[in-house]
Order: C-alpha cells, then sequence, then structure tokens
C-alpha cells in the first residue's frame, strides 16, 4: 500500500448482474421470499419483484441498486439489521461458490496444497481478482500484516452513495468475508474476528476490514 486512492464511483455506474442475484438469493435465503420482496418494495426497487436479473457477467443492474438494498434491509429489520446483513452476506458468498466459482476467481485455488495460514489470502486474492476481473471501477487489496488479513476495498459498492454519522454500515462485506474465511480453513465463521474499520461512508477514502484468528 498505498499508491492506491479512492475511485470515485459514477452516480449511475452499473453493476454485474451476478453479484446482485447473489446478493438477491441471500436475501431470500435469510428474509424469505415474502420478506425479500417487501424489502424491495420498500426500496423503490419494484422492478426486481418476482424479476431477478439474469445470472450473468453483463452489467444491467445499477451499483446504487445494491447499495440501496443493503440499506433498505438495515431500515427493515431495525436493530437486527447489522447481524441480518452479515448472513446475507454469508448466503451471498455461498451461493457465488456454488454458481459462480470460477467467475470469482476461487474455481482455480489449489487450497489443500497450501498451509492453512496461506488459504485464508489466497481466497481473499482470489475475491479481489475476481472482483477487479468483473467490475469496472473494482479496486481491492489484501495485505497481511503479521497475521491479521486487511482486505481493503477502494470502491465498496455497499455504501455507494450513502453517509453514515459513526458507525461502519458494511455489515454484508464482514459477513461475506467471514464466509470466505470457513471456505477457506472449514472453521466456523466465529473463530474470526472482523471488524471494519474505515467506511466511505464515514468518508473515508475506502472501505478496510481487519481479519483475526479469535484467540
Ligand atoms: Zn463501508
Amino acid at each position: 500500500m498505498s499508491d492506491l486512492k479512492r475511485v470515485d464511483i459514477p452516480e449511475e455506474a452499473p453493476y454485474v448482474n451476478a453479484l446482485f442475484w447473489q446478493m438477491l438469493q441471500g436475501v431470500e435465503e435469510v428474509l424469505g421470499e415474502n420478506g425479500l420482496n417487501a424489502v424491495l418494495r420498500s426500496s423503490g426497487l419494484d422492478r426486481y419483484v418476482g424479476n431477478p436479473p439474469e445470472n450473468n457477467l453483463e452489467s444491467g443492474v445499477l451499483a446504487r441498486e445494491y447499495a440501496r438494498l443493503n440499506e433498505a434491509i438495515e431500515q427493515f429489520t431495525g436493530r437486527a439489521g447489522k447481524g441480518m446483513l452479515q448472513r446475507i452476506g454469508r448466503a451471498s458468498f455461498r451461493w457465488g461458490i456454488k454458481e459462480q466459482a470460477a467467475l470469482m476467481g476461487l474455481a482455480n485455488i489449489a487450497l489443500k496444497a497450501l498451509p492453512q495460514r496461506l488459504r485464508k489470502r489466497a481466497i481473499l486474492l482470489g475475491v479481489r481478482k475476481g472482483l477487479m476481473d468483473l467490475v469496472d471501477f473494482g479496486l481491492v487489496d489484501v495485505q497481511d500484516n503479521d497475521g491479521v488479513l486487511v482486505y481493503t476495498d477502494y470502491a465498496c459498492t455497499i455504501c455507494h452513495t450513502r453517509h453514515s454519522a459513526e458507525q461502519p454500515i458494511c455489515h454484508l462485506y464482514v459477513g461475506t468475508l467471514g464466509e470466505a474465511m470457513t471456505y477457506a480453513t472449514g472453521k466456523d465463521f466465529r473463530e474470526f474476528e472482523i471488524i471494519e474499520t474505515h467506511c466511505r461512508a464515514l468518508g473515508h477514502d475506502y472501505c478496510r476490514f481487519e481479519i483475526r484468528d479469535r484467540a
């Protein structure tokens, strides 16, 4: 780091259908079909009710719709929103692995050949590659600082166009990274502590996450 800079995502930037599709699958898994439809209606995303985007790599949805759906789930579920979004993030990652492993940069990683510690980093590098290949404006950095994995997204879509006064808001990302750690190690996601230390919604230049093994 850090010759990388904040990416200014155009307000109307398109986003990859498959990534939005994965999130819709995750929302339906956690909130049920009725919950999904209620959230879509409450967030002005009626056009996706019973009509998800194709599960493909074209950019037909909008980045701000992805962000809007995150925001709506937080509003819809109230105090439970943070945990709910983390669950949705974990479910989304599983759908991504199931449906789009190759596209997410994860199909060709020979996990078993790697020691445990390197597996986690390898998965994060796979996610990074997937996002940077698929998303026009994608810019992600992965570092290993003495065993603390630091994942930094300079163009986070979850909080695109959003503002927060006090707390980072990319809870879905925390869930996704947790599930990525489970995928890498076979361990329960609770064995990892994942903290969003910076968030673009707070005015920072990036969303940054620290990932540690719990003692
Ligand atoms: Zn953020």
